[in-house]
């Protein structure tokens, strides 16, 4: 029998349309819309594409979206004095920094300048050293911190597929700061036995097939194979990578179908959801100033 799909393109959906309610009700109330401004440095197909789904998606629910575009000679003196105009704007809620950035410009530069509290990537240190003190998810509740979005789509995907989460054993396949290490820290926040793997993992196929969940985040097209994997686990896979034209995630997804009971599909899946739980922490932002 195949996975079940979990369709993160219709959950996400769902909460877009909530959030544009909040955010028509934000720009009643203060006379001026929530503002996402986007700094992106250089001529990557897919940051530009990337920057033109965003701008598509949020307008159509009443955000205002700035785009500031630097060319890939750019320095990062002048990439700093940019983010700063956009960050100093009274009217922009959240900025976020497309990667990949060219040579010459450092992201943790950029980073350690981004006030946290329009920080909505949730990558500064105040809210990054947040997310890691807390220890479960209902103590990072209480806290006034932004997720890095991402690891949040990978978190609702998992609950929506009924996956007993507490006492699971986890691989995680990618350590980055932006999507690995976070999604791995949520998932111990949720009480699951978290195993973090890289390109350094000896016997990566050792560990997936002990695994409960997977959570593919290495941006190796078709990689994890369903002959790895513990029959009846979940995967959800965060990798996009383009071959030729075509869109793929890590998971090979036909042997992967096989062997799990659930799967979160590339595309429509975990990047449909990553572009609602951006907007989310907007919206919360705008709502705290
Ligand atoms: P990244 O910074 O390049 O990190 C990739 C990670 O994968 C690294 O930790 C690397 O290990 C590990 N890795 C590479 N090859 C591996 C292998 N053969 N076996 C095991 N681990 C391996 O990438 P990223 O920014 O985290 O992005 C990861 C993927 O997620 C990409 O495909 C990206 O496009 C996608 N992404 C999706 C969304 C979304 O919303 N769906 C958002 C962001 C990113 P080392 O640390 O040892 O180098």
């Amino acid at each position: 029998m195949g996975a079940k799909i979990l369709r993160g393109d219709l959950i996400a959906g769902r909460i877009l349309s909530a959030l544009g309610a909040r955010a028509a009700a934000l720009e009643r109330k203060r006379g001026y819309p929530p503002a996402l401004a986007i700094l992106r440095i250089g001529d990557n197909p897919a940051s530009r594409a990337y920057a033109r789904n965003q701008i598509r998606i949020y307008e159509s629910r009443g955000i205002s979206v700035r785009v500031a575009e630097l060319g890939s000679k750019s320095t990062e003196r002048a990439a700093l004095k940019v983010l700063d105009r956009l960050t100093g704007d009274p009217r922009v809620d959240g900025v976020i920094v497309h990667t990949p950035l060219p040579p010459a410009v450092r992201f943790d530069a950029l980073i350690a300048r981004l006030p946290p509290e329009k920080d909505v990537e949730g990558l500064t240190l105040r809210n990054y050293g947040m997310l890691y003190y807390a220890k479960t998810l209902q103590e990072l509740k209480s806290k006034d911190v932004f997720v890095p979005p991402t690891a949040q789509a990978i978190l609702m995907l998992l609950r929506a597929s009924g996956t007993k989460l507490a006492g699971a054993a986890a691989v995680v396949v990618g350590r980055s700061g932006i999507v690995g290490r976070p999604a791995a820290h949520l998932l111990s926040c949720a009480n699951a036995t978290v195993t973090l793997c890289h390109s350094k993992t000896a016997n990566l196929a050792r560990y997936l097939r002990q695994a409960d969940i997977v959570v593919c985040a290495a941006g190796r097209p078709r990689s994890i194979k369903g002959s790895d994997l513990k029959k009846g686990c979940t995967v959800i896979d965060a990798g996009t990578s383009y071959v030729g034209a075509k869109l793929r995630g890590d998971a090979d997804a036909e042997s992967v179908r096989n062997a799990a009971r659930a799967i979160a599909p590339v595309p429509g899946g975990v990047g449909p959801l990553t572009t609602a739980m951006l907007l989310a922490n907007l919206l919360n932002a705008a709502e705290r100033r």
